[in-house]
């Protein structure tokens, strides 16, 4: 209980994605029938095939592979932000059937930005304290709205903050990772959804490392589509994700 970290697993994945998406595209130009084309595909191909299709910009045949993460240590703000994407499937802890009702000393966990722990350990000690004074405000709604009845809890977090730890079993198909680590690994987005990405981005490039060949934010492979509101940190993003590929 109390801080708690980022922790982020690959927990299943569709078998072979490589050569999953490198069936599906050879099929998109072949005349032979399935089974021939599933035979013909060499494990030295796969990558050429994923290769041409990601030149080409023909992205549906990387839909048919998954990925399901299991997310833990993470605010219910990135919560807020990683459920906008829709093209993915979400379980998340309910805050309506498990209680938070601690022991103000043992209460519920959050996240603390790094923002204020640079700032020093007497702010960072002020954060635990508007914490625990969080948990004393929910244990009392609890506490009130039990005696009321039932469904106490999903009126009592009304109280818990943002920060307020959350954890998510989430998947998306490969498509729909490009386009979020397109969006979330740039320094644009904000830093806890952005850790998590990068994270992300690492675990899939490790099991699928022609899929994700060029996966990232747009100025890791072409140039910044931020304009103005470019973070003008390029070279830094680029090095960071030459350590990912290293
Ligand atoms: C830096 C940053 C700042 C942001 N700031 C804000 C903010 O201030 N306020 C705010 O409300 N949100 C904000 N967002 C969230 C943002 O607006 C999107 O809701 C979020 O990034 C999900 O992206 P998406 O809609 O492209 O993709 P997804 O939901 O992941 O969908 C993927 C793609 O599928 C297609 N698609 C999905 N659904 C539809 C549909 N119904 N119709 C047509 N095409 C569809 C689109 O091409 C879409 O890009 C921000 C995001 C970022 C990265």
């Amino acid at each position: 209980m109390g801080e708690t970290e980022l922790k982020v697993k690959l927990l299943r994945y569709t078998p072979d994605p490589e050569g999953v998406v490198a069936v599906a595209a050879r099929l998109c130009y072949s005349a032979d029938d399935i089974e021939t084309v599933t035979g013909k595909m060499k494990e030295e191909n796969k990558a050429k095939f994923i290769n041409k299709l990601l030149d080409m910009g023909h992205l549906s045949p990387i839909e048919h592979v998954s990925f399901t993460f299991g997310i833990e240590g993470v605010s219910r703000s990135l919560l807020a932000q990683i459920t906008r994407h829709r093209i993915a499937s979400f379980s998340v802890k309910s805050q309506r059937y498990v209680s938070e009702m601690a022991d103000v000393d043992e209460g519920f966990s959050y996240v603390i930005p790094p923002r204020i722990k640079k700032l020093g350990l007497e702010y960072v000690q002020e954060f635990e304290a508007q914490m625990k004074q969080i948990q004393k405000w929910y244990n009392y709604w609890c506490e009130v709205l039990q005696e009321e009845g039932k469904g106490a809890l999903e009126d009592a977090r009304f109280v818990l903050p943002n920060a307020a730890e959350t954890k998510i079993v989430m998947t998306m198909n490969a498509r729909e990772l490009y386009h979020f680590f397109r969006l979330r690994c740039c320094n644009r987005a904000q830093w806890e959804i952005r850790e998590l990405a990068w994270e992300m981005l690492k675990l899939v490039k490790k099991v699928a490392p022609a899929i994700f060949v060029s996966s990232g934010p747009d100025c890791v492979s072409g140039s910044c589509s931020e304009g103005e509101m470019s973070c003008g940190r390029i070279k830094e993003v680029r090095a960071r994700y030459k350590e990912l590929n290293a």
